[in-house]
């Protein structure tokens, strides 16, 4: 193919890419790295069909090149833009006009008006600069859940920045006047080819880590609880599944706290329920403060919390428990100036040797929380001691209010 349909090509490449682009940020996914993805895509575009005008009239001005220079440089600022957005980072448009700006300017000097070569030696760089800070500031992000979604850009980022040097060094190498393997025109075509390429990958790769971080968002969102922003029932049943098969091959202790706010009705009853919410939220942020960082805390129903402890010791456990108790008596919700008080009843089961599923330990715990109602409330009631269950894996020591 010559040098001209290449260019058309590559220029329609980056139109499609910018309509999905576009239109993918319309339709759904309002993620602002899209636009500046539109962006790049749309200044590519425009360079290529500029290129392809050029190549047709044969002899340009140098403004003119300048130009598509300039706007290839700020397609490939742009897809760096889209990367910073996409990882919460200013994307710094500011510096992508100043090196468009720049690269105009240059264009000026005689050494880059004169030789076509020297414009090459002075482009690549700042290219390469470009496509490989892209791919930086993703490998620097990767963590498991995004990575298979963040390589795909990495390793076209990397091989565009590799396509340029390599390119550079054939014109250096044959001093400006290669073998025309891809053509008459090898700089021409071969950087043609190399952005159809890029852009039609590119398109792939961006529309990938916007619907990956789509579903993560939704993953977290099904996953949290909407009142205290901490997880949810749905995360209880993901993570407790997972952590009890891993106790049971290791032999770990696994151990469920279960609390509910006493006489909360009441609450609701008298104060509404903005003020009943915010008692809950009240209750979740003082039992947070109390549990390490590593301690799963879920609200499994309307004020009944569940706390997931995993390779701890059974004192421990009872004595976190009772902190719980104790933080919420200390702490009352002050409304208005006023003090309300609450307290909250605990339950603790420990993991037994004939468990099968871990919804016997939350189950148990419940019981112990039945208990600790049915005694008076404000209190802590451990299964194995104060309830009757049958021999314990491990023994619990009570604790009481
Ligand atoms: P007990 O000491 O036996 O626990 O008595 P209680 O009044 O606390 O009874 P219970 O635990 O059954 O009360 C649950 C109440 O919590 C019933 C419901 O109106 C209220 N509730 C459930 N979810 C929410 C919520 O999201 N916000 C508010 N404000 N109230 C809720
Ligand atoms: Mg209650
Ligand atoms: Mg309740």
């Amino acid at each position: 193919m010559d040098a001209f349909t290449l260019i058309v090509a590559a220029a329609l490449a980056a139109l499609t890419m910018a309509a999905s682009m576009g239109l993918l940020y319309l339709a759904s996914a309002r993620q602002a790295c899209l636009v500046d993805w539109t962006a790049a895509a749309a200044l590519f575009a425009l360079s290529n069909a500029l290129a392809a005008i050029g190549l047709h009239q044969q002899t340009n001005p140098i403004v003119f090149i300048a130009c598509v220079n300039a706007l290839h440089i700020g397609g490939h600022f742009g897809m760096l833009a889209g990367v910073r957005r996409h990882l919460h980072l200013a994307p710094g448009w500011r510096w992508g006009v100043i090196l468009m700006a720049g690269l105009l300017a240059a264009h000026g000097l005689l050494v880059v008006r004169e030789a076509p070569l020297y414009r090459l030696v002075l482009f690549t760089p700042f290219v390469g600069a470009l496509n490989l800070g892209a791919a930086w500031l993703l490998w620097r992000r990767r963590e498991r859940e995004v990575c298979a979604a963040h390589t795909p850009l990495i390793v076209l980022q990397v091989l565009s920045a590799l396509q340029q040097v390599a390119r550079v060094t054939i014109m250096l190498a044959y001093d400006g006047r290669p073998p025309g393997f891809l053509g008459g025109d090898f700089f021409r075509t071969s950087g043609a080819l190399a952005m159809l390429v890029y852009l039609s990958l590119a398109a792939m790769c961006c529309a990938l880590i916007v619907s990956h971080q789509q579903t993560l968002a939704l993953r977290r969102a099904s996953l949290t609880d909407v009142l205290t922003g901490w997880l949810n029932r749905r995360a209880l049943h993901d993570i407790a599944m997972r952590d009890f098969r891993r106790c049971r091959r290791t032999g770990a202790g696994m151990f469920f706290i279960t609390f509910d706010v006493d006489h909360f009705k009441p609450i609701n009853d008298r104060y509404g329920h903005g003020v009943g919410d915010a008692a809950i939220c009240h209750v979740t942020a003082l039992s947070a403060r109390v549990l390490r960082g590593y301690d799963a805390l879920f609200r499994i129903g309307g004020e009944e919390f569940a706390v997931l402890v995993v390779g701890e010791h059974a004192d421990n456990v009872c004595v976190m428990a009772e902190r719980l108790r104790e933080a919420v008596v200390a702490a009352p919700l002050i409304l208005d100036g006023k003090a309300l008080s609450m307290t909250i009843s605990v339950g603790v089961a420990a993991l037994d040797a004939h468990d099968h599923k871990w919804e016997e330990i939350l189950r148990r715990a419940d019981e112990a929380l039945y208990h600790a109602k049915q005694n008076g409330r404000n209190r802590v009631s451990v299964h194995g001691r104060d309830v009757a269950g049958r021999g314990q894996a491990t023994r619990l020591q009570a604790v009481g209010a």
